[in-house]
Parts: C-alpha cells; structure tokens; sequence
C-alpha cells in the first residue's frame, strides 16, 4: 500500500512518485517551499500569536507603579 504524499504547507496530495519528478518535493510547489523557509527562518510570528494584549497592559501599568 502507497501512502498519499501530501505538501506540508497547503497539504495538496502530491503525485505517488513526486520525490522522484517533484523538483520542490515534499512540497507541491515553488510558492510552498518558499512559505516554509520563511517560518523557519522568521520564528517570531509564533511569539506574536501568544502575546495577550490584557496582560501586557497589566505589566505597563505595573511599571508604571513601580516608578513612583
Ligand atoms: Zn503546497
């Protein structure tokens, strides 16, 4: 049984012998290669996601406190 190849980035299935004929393998295009380098090259986006604009008011207005 041959498992379904699929690209990492926007999981078209990709042909049964695309390691072979693929030049962009294991991704189904140039564009998606291109996207992956840029996630592992720019890691900060993930830190973006996480920050709570909530609790980064509550640590100004901490500081702010600390200074008087
Ligand atoms: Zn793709």
């Amino acid at each position: 049984m041959v498992r379904a190849t699929t690209c990492g980035i926007c999981n078209n299935v990709l042909p049964i012998d695309a390691a072979k004929t693929l030049r962009t393998f294991p991704f189904c295009s140039e564009r998606c290669q291109q996207i992956d380098l840029h996630r592992w090259m720019d890691g900060r986006y993930a830190i973006v996601e996480d920050a709570d604009p909530e609790e980064l008011l509550e640590q100004l207005h901490e500081e702010d406190e600390f200074d008087e």
